[in-house]
């Protein structure tokens, strides 16, 4: 994969979603006050989204690492979700609802 810096192509200093480590990453501004994002790039040239400061200042020893974190946290979300998935389901029943709206309004 390749990180370069380039203009940003959003309006103002919105955040983005950092594609490695997934937390808010927000643009910085160059000395031509321009505002650039990390963007990613695979082998192939394919973008796949932005890269916040902390990982580009990891280098691509931490990124691997930081990757590797990820990987296995959504392994585990995915694992939990499976679980939850071949449970039966049991929503509240329509009087519990109304019960609670009717709290709400008082
Ligand atoms: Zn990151």
């Amino acid at each position: 994969m390749k990180i370069v810096w380039e203009p940003s192509v959003y309006i103002g200093n919105a955040p983005t979603f950092c594609t490695i480590c997934a937390q808010r990453s927000y643009p910085i501004r160059s000395r031509r006050n321009q505002l650039l994002l990390a963007i990613l790039y695979d082998q192939h040239g394919v973008m796949h989204g932005e890269v916040c400061r902390d990982c580009v200042a990891a280098g691509s020893d931490g990124i691997t690492a930081r990757l590797q974190e990820r990987i296995h946290s959504l392994q585990a979300k995915v694992a939990e979700l499976q679980t939850l998935a071949r449970e039966s389901i049991e929503t509240p029943t329509l009087e519990e609802e109304f019960g609670i709206h009717q709290r709400d309004v008082s």
